[in-house]
């Protein structure tokens, strides 16, 4: 094919392989074709299914500390290559360079600290009831992983998933997303570059259909997910025939809830900062806000001079700019038809409120007021700079409020009172809660969401043993 831009090709056991099919990557801020990428064969899929679980009893007889040692390496390798991989993160998804030099240098600590885990992997002697008899409990690798991966966090995401599968002795084959992949053929070249055995590490790229070759295939041992809730749906009912286990990290509509008590400052400059980091495409971020009567004509007023301060623009072009674009056309079209739908639905416009005209796809950020439970800015995800506000009058009510969404991934409470934040705590049905702060997780904690946000989590121990599963033995002696 000639081209005058990159054009990559998957890696299968070890290789970087030719495909027949491409798709084409551009760049969101301005339009410009960014790479060719493979649009992987069922063939393709059926290679790296294949190689991954030719290589995977040899990796898991290995001693955990030599796993921990390749995910190291991998980790010093991408240190060393941090502002290239950067530079490619922020080209095909457009978040700010300080953003995505946080993600790339996460990513190797993430790799660092699930290969920490390697002298500590645990099983369990258990009191039996019988003498002579004892009950051991192994944490045994599920065997083959594929790792579907949305476009947000491209290069995390590739080591929430790759690190705990391979440090517990599974191999993985990974689909980046259509609109992303780049980076995750830096992140292969660089495996590609250490002794780590061939198959253990596998991509093949394409759209929606390759994911769901993977999901529907009896090869697959654990489908580990992050993506949408519709995505999340599909990749089930696929994989329901094969009974194949699932870890599904889905959407999120996040509440923050300002007491009047609250450290007023502290909220907005949280909130805000949450509500444009990675232009409001981040699944634990404030997607909608209940604020105390009280306080919510000084908040609405500070949030929506900080929002409407916003710089944004195109992060190569205008580095000084805090705010890139959406991710594609499609995703600033259904931005702005939420917003619309909310204005005929009776919120009112404080600020922002179109797409801004400019190349690009780019979303004025934006605040809305006057929104009530039945408003559907305030329900459905919205994944852009858009902050929908609904005054209540205290906390049960914002609590109830904030319960009654079919998404259950992480919340915000915002009250200088402990007993009003242990009451949230209490009766928030999340997965996380933040107190006093806004989004990011730690990677020691544990990511998981309740109802449509997810089934399973990812990080520190307990994210770890999703990928494994406990065999028990009764040893009579
Ligand atoms: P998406 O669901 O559109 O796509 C995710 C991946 O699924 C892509 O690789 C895509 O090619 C693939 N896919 C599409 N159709 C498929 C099918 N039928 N079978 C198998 N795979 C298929 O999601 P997105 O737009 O890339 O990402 C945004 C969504 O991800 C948001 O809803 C966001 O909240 C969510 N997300 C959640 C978390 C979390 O930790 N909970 C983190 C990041 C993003």
């Amino acid at each position: 094919m000639s081209s005058s831009v990159p054009v990559h090709r998957n890696y299968i056991d070890g290789a970087f392989v030719e495909s027949a099919a491409h798709l084409e990557v551009f760049n969101p801020a301005n339009g410009a074709l960014l790479s060719r990428v493979p649009a992987a064969s069922a063939e393709e899929v059926e290679r790296a299914l294949a190689a991954a679980r030719a290589a995977q009893k040899d990796w898991a007889r290995k001693p955990a500390i030599e796993r921990a040692g390749h995910l190291r390496r991998i980790a010093a390798k991408i240190r060393a290559d941090a502002g290239r991989i950067a530079r490619t993160i922020t080209l095909e998804q457009g978040k700010i360079a300080s953003l995505a030099e946080v993600e790339v240098n996460f990513t190797a600590d993430y790799l660092d600290y699930m290969a920490e885990w390697a002298r500590r992997l645990e099983g369990e002697i258990i009191a039996s009831d019988r003498p002579g008899e004892n009950i051991f409990l192994f944490r045994k690798p599920l065997g083959v992983v594929a790792g579907i991966l949305p476009w947000n966090f491209p290069f995390f995401l590739i080591a929430r998933k790759m690190a705990p599968a391979l440090l517990t002795g599974n191999t993985i084959v990974v689909k980046p997303s259509e609109e992303t992949p780049n980076n995750c053929f830096e992140f292969a070249r660089l495996v590609a570059e250490t002794d780590l055995p061939r198959g253990v590490f596998n991509v093949v790229c394409g759209a929606g259909q390759v994911g769901g070759a993977l999901s529907s295939h009896p090869g697959v041992d654990l489908i580990s997910f992050t993506g949408s809730v519709e995505t999340g749906a599909r990749i089930m009912a696929a994989a329901a025939p094969n009974l194949t286990k699932l870890n599904l990290e889905l959407g999120g509509k996040a509440p923050a809830i300002v007491l009047a008590d609250a450290d007023l400052e502290l909220a907005v400059k949280a909130i805000r900062d949450s509500r444009i980091i990675n232009s409001g495409q981040v699944c634990n971020c404030a997607e909608r806000v209940y604020v105390q009567r009280q306080v919510a004509e000084p908040f609405i007023e500070r949030i929506a001079a900080a929002m409407a301060a916003t710089r944004y623009g195109d992060p190569l072009a205008e580095p000084e700019v805090e705010m890139g674009p959406l991710i594609n056309r499609l995703g600033l079209e259904k931005i702005d038809a939420k917003v619309r739908t909310a204005l005929a639905q009776g919120a009112t416009l404080v600020t922002g409120g179109a797409i801004a005209e400019r190349p690009g796809h780019h979303y004025q950020p934006t605040v809305l007021t006057g929104c009530r439970a039945d408003t559907r800015i305030m329900r459905e995800e919205i994944f852009g700079p858009v902050l929908p506000i609904q005054i209540v009058d205290d906390l049960d009510e914002a609590i109830a409020l904030a319960n009654d969404c079919e998404y259950g991934l992480t919340s915000s409470v915002f009250t200088r009172d402990l007993n009003k934040a242990m009451h949230a705590l209490r009766e928030l049905d999340f997965g996380e809660t933040y107190i006093n702060r806004e989004h990011f997780e730690a990677m020691q904690g544990f990511h998981a969401g309740v109802r449509k946000s997810g089934i399973g989590g990812a990080d520190g121990k307990h994210g770890l043993y999703e990928y494994t599963h406990t065999h028990v033995v009764y040893l009579q002696s």
